[in-house]
């Protein structure tokens, strides 16, 4: 049952438009680009472009400014700044590395396996991160740390009763 993501109507299964204003409904489970595209076609064209937007970095991981840029580019008819490529093996590894909250390591690896500058980087991350659906920023170092004090915690209780 997708949801129109332009106005929440709820549309049968096999709908690729939206039945009630006719916006193109997210496909496949997985977004690709050219889909991404045909959205922001259709938003851009509504003059929406504040939800294109946010549509955009959703997407692709992308800060207000790139996406802004992107999609002034966009509209004067250049294509969309392809997304970067990430090979299977380590996407996996960075997936792994940012679920236990790990980014900066994940960044490291992604620049050593690529020798991409860190901004970049830093793009690919965010990217994957909002494709898997995993919020890298701000949650994972809290619960490190808390992890840590835990550990430290039952460490000292541990010393104190010996
Ligand atoms: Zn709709």
């Amino acid at each position: 049952m997708p949801k129109c993501p332009f106005c929440d109507h709820r549309n049968p299964a096999s709908a690729e438009l939206c039945g009630k204003c006719g916006g193109p409904l997210p496909t496949a489970p997985q977004t690709n680009g050219r889909s991404l595209e045909e959205q922001l076609l259709w938003l851009l064209d509504r003059d929406e472009k504040p939800d294109a937007i946010s549509l955009y970095r959703q997407q692709t991981g992308a800060g207000q400014q790139d996406a802004s840029d992107a999609l002034d580019a966009f509209e004067r008819g250049e294509p969309l700044p392809p997304l970067p490529e990430v090979e299977a093996g380590l996407e996996e590894e960075i997936l792994t590395l940012l679920q236990g909250g790990k980014k900066i390591q994940a960044v490291r690896v992604y620049r050593e396996q690529t020798g991409s500058d860190l901004k970049d980087a830093l793009r690919a991350i965010d990217a994957l991160a909002a494709k898997h659906g995993i919020a890298a920023k701000g949650a994972g170092c809290a619960g490190a740390v808390l992890m840590i004090l835990t550990t430290v915690w039952i460490a000292a209780r541990f010393l104190v009763q010996v």
